[in-house]
């Protein structure tokens, strides 16, 4: 499903001076792993998501998806990767404000298809336990569901990859606990 094969990512600072955060990265995942990635902040972890979701290309080395070589696509090739393949779950949850849980989760089909399966959209929301909040603001939410709507928007395109960049850094432990037990799950 996965494979990077010696993926190399350095910024550069406004001066000019390169950042290092991933020097030489060659692993492989296969569809159906379910895979933790730990380590300090700065260690390159959000570098490594934002390339294998697609956010960002590698300064050199390969990344192949499913098979096939995105290492150099532009960025309207990602998001069609993306909209395809990719869930993303963010730390912030990046949610629409002023909008209602059915509709962030309907977003992803927006871009992908004209159409919008509502009953897809709230059956999800039922599978992440919000069945009885999907017409509600998402600001009316707490932390713990509007990361449940950011799961199910990430679902709402039937993506073989799932990818989440610290999900429950902004929940507290308790709350985070039950959402890592939901991505288990799922
Ligand atoms: P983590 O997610 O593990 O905290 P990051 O991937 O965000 O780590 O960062 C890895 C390294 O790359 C850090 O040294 C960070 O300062 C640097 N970095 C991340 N994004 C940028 C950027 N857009 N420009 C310059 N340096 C960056
Ligand atoms: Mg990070």
């Amino acid at each position: 499903m996965i494979e990077l094969d010696h993926v190399v990512k350095t910024y550069q600072r406004e001066d000019g001076t390169p950042v290092p955060a991933l020097r030489d990265i060659t692993c492989r995942i296969d569809a159906g792993e379910f895979v933790v990635i730990r380590g300090a902040s700065g260690s390159g972890k959000s570098s490594l998501l934002n390339i294998l979701g697609c956010l960002d290309t590698p300064t050199s080395g390969v990344y192949r998806l499913a098979g096939e070589d995105v290492s150099r696509y532009s960025d309207a090739e990602r998001s069609a990767v993306r909209s395809r393949r990719i869930g993303f779950v963010f730390q912030s949850f990046n949610l629409l404000p002023r909008t209602t849980a059915v509709e962030n989760v309907e977003v992803p089909a927006l871009y992908a298809t004209a159409e919008v399966d509502r009953d897809r959209a709230l059956a999800l929301l039922q599978r992440v336990g919000l069945g009885e909040r999907s017409r509600h603001f998402v600001t009316e939410l707490s932390g713990g569901e509007q990361q449940r709507v950011a799961i199910a928007r990430a679902l709402m395109n039937s993506p073989p990859l799932l990818l989440a960049d610290e999900p429950t850094g902004n929940l507290d432990s308790a709350v985070g606990d039950s959402i890592m037990e939901l991505l288990t799950d799922l």
